[in-house]
């Protein structure tokens, strides 16, 4: 119970009150003829003048209330013929049954004839629509967050992601891991993603970085001795944002002492089948497994989406050696069968081209044969090859009776991942990407290096601390990109949702790699010291995994963006629209930090409220 001090709308003041009875979802035909008490916002009001309807809601739902010119006071009907979108009420009535019902609401069967009406708060004209379909964009939408959120949409993605967190909480806890909260303000380190730093005021001149991962302190917990260590925690990473990037995200974060690769795989396949069961009701016996190698020949890519076939098929052994010197002169040709591609016209055709001739896939053009219903192909190479020729190349990729032929070649690792795009083009056109079908796949034994064009040199590929697989750490000395490591990824449809490795765990391989990565001795010392010494006092066998839950979530709710799904995102430019961050300092500020800006702030748009 609680008392009403002052409040400027209220008829009655100081009243004893109670805000509910119950919530807007809640009531049923069982209920009529109860007296209850709502509260919640205006979403709707319908005035006829004699007879207002009002839609009630809050998270629960909607429940509409009746106020009648021959049942409710003069007083109450006055009051209720000013109220309008967002205003915060509370009514007093009775459950009625409902003339016309409404079948798409849980509470459409009833109605609450309203005998006191409390404005609790009025509400300025709300900028866009607050209902499942909204007249607002995304900007707008951004800048007023707080009524997004009180769109059923966005609320029901909170209220999965708190699901999500809630069964991986209490799934891991049960398997024996504790949560371990570890540090925000640590130190920067080169490797990796770009950093955010955050100046110290007490120590002049220098700087914390915000995590990109907890990557070091769970390895820490490790030879700390806590065996399972989980963290639902978030990370920071300084990138530009590619589509649906977050600068902050966050990780459903583990590690595990003790444990070979395939103690992680199972935990965790564990993990996620729970996950699909109590979330989407979906039952998987096991998830398949493929190599780097493997995905990288069979999809060009190395989080395949399997929920549909277009395997690759390599068809420089059938396609070369002929008079087509474009395939002669090329690495690898390679092509996928599409399933009843021969149905497309030769405009989709040519848009297909065009497709994969834009820069972000570049491709230089498209060989295509069309697999006629009565068994003869033709192709846009008729003129180098015969029906004999083609009909191997239908063999090779697996091509049915009306199914089109699509070929690239080039360079490997360019017509890979031009292939790749392709296929998974197709696969939207054609619906094979479906929301509701759920396919998991493990991607293991990555390449432990990754040659980098640019800078001449070799990378981590999953990061500096994955130890390379048993007896392959002398390869670093002769083919370092031969060697490979205990790494894996977690794919699902098509998305990378989790990936860790097997650590190295012993200062002498630590610092070798630190050396191969070109660190010199004095940089490994001084941004990883605290890790090779830790190693030097008995750090047991150990590794683990990071699953993004912002993209998990997403992907269980059959969404695309993962901003859907966090409360308060950040905008393509890293902006939050909302507070309108990043902004500038005060002069005071920057001096007690020991800093002076050198450029004239960004000055951001303001985006115009619509009424
Ligand atoms: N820390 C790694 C990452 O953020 C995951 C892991 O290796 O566990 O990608």
């Amino acid at each position: 119970m609680q008392t009403i001090k002052f409040c400027k709308f209220a008829p009655s003041i100081n009243r004893q009150i109670m805000y509910r009875t119950h919530n807007n979802g809640q009531l049923r035909a069982a209920n009529i003829n109860e007296r209850v008490t709502l509260s919640g916002w205006v979403q709707r009001v319908r005035d006829k003048g004699f007879m207002i309807w009002i839609d009630l809601r809050d998270r629960y739902g909607i429940t509409q209330l009746i106020f009648d010119e021959a049942r409710t006071s003069k007083e109450v009907m006055e009051t209720a013929s000013h109220l309008s979108r967002e205003f915060v009420i509370q009514v007093e009535g009775t459950v009625i049954e409902r003339e016309s019902k409404n079948p798409n609401l849980p509470t459409g069967d009833v109605e609450i004839l309203v005998d006191r009406l409390t404005i609790l708060n009025r509400s300025e004209t709300p900028p866009f629509t607050i209902e499942d379909e909204t007249d607002g964009g995304e900007d707008l939408r951004m800048k007023y967050r707080y009524l997004d959120i009180r769109r059923a949409p966005v609320r029901e993605n909170l209220i999965l992601r708190h699901k999500v967190s809630m069964v991986v909480r209490n799934y891991l806890s049960q398997k024996g891991f504790i949560e371990v909260e570890t540090p925000y303000l640590i130190k920067s380190t080169p490797e990796g993603a770009r950093d955010f730093v955050v100046p110290s005021r007490m120590n002049a001149g220098q700087f914390y970085a915000l995590p990109q991962s907890p990557q070091t302190f769970k390895q820490l917990l490790m030879v700390g001795g806590m065996d399972k260590y989980f963290q639902i925690v978030r990370c920071f990473r300084d990138e530009d944002l590619r589509a649906d990037r977050q600068p902050e995200f966050t990780q459903i974060d583990c590690e595990m002492a003790f444990v070979e690769q395939e103690d992680i795989l199972n935990t965790f396949e564990g993990l996620t089948k729970h996950l699909l069961k109590e979330i989407n009701g979906v039952e998987i016996e096991s998830f398949p497994r493929i190599t780097y190698d493997d995905a990288m020949r069979l999809y060009g890519n190395d989080k395949p989406d399997i929920r549909f076939g277009m395997q690759f098929g390599e068809l420089n052994a059938v396609a070369q050696h002929k008079d087509f010197n474009v395939f002669n002169q090329a690495e690898l040709v390679v092509g996928i069968a599409v399933p009843g591609g021969n149905a497309f016209t030769r405009k989709e055709i040519d848009g297909l081209v065009d497709w994969i001739k834009r820069p972000q896939v570049g491709a230089t053009g498209m060989v295509y044969v069309r697999c006629n219903e009565d068994g003869s192909y033709k192709s846009s190479v008729d003129k180098f090859y015969t029906e004999e020729d083609l009909a191997k190349w239908a063999e090779v990729t697996g091509a049915q009776a009306g199914d089109l032929i699509c070929v690239l070649s080039g360079n490997a690792n360019k017509v890979r991942p031009q292939l790749s795009a392709l296929r998974m083009h197709l696969a939207e056109k054609l619906g094979l990407r479906k929301k509701n079908e759920f396919a998991p796949l493990w991607v293991i034994d990555f390449p432990l290096l990754e040659w980098d064009e640019d800078t001449q040199r070799y990378y981590a590929m999953h990061h500096p601390f994955t130890s390379p697989k048993p007896g392959q750490l002398e390869l670093l000395d002769t083919d370092p990109a031969a060697v490979k490591a205990n790494a894996y990824d977690l794919v699902l449809n098509g998305n990378e949702i989790g990936g860790g490795s097997i650590r190295i765990h012993d200062k002498g391989t630590q610092s070798k790699m630190f050396d191969f990565l070109g660190f010199t001795k004095e940089e490994a010392q001084n941004q990883f010291g605290f890790l090779m010494d830790a190693f030097q006092y008995g750090a047991p066998p150990h590794g683990g995994i990071a699953f993004g839950l912002d993209r998990l979530v997403s992907i269980l709710g059959g969404q695309e963006t993962i901003r859907d799904f966090i409360a308060f995102p950040k905008n393509n430019s890293g902006r939050d629209v909302m507070i309108d961050a990043p902004a500038s300092i005060d002069e005071a500020q920057l001096k007690e930090l020991y800093l002076k800006v050198t450029v004239a702030p960004v000055v951001t748009e303001e985006i115009p409220p619509r009424h």
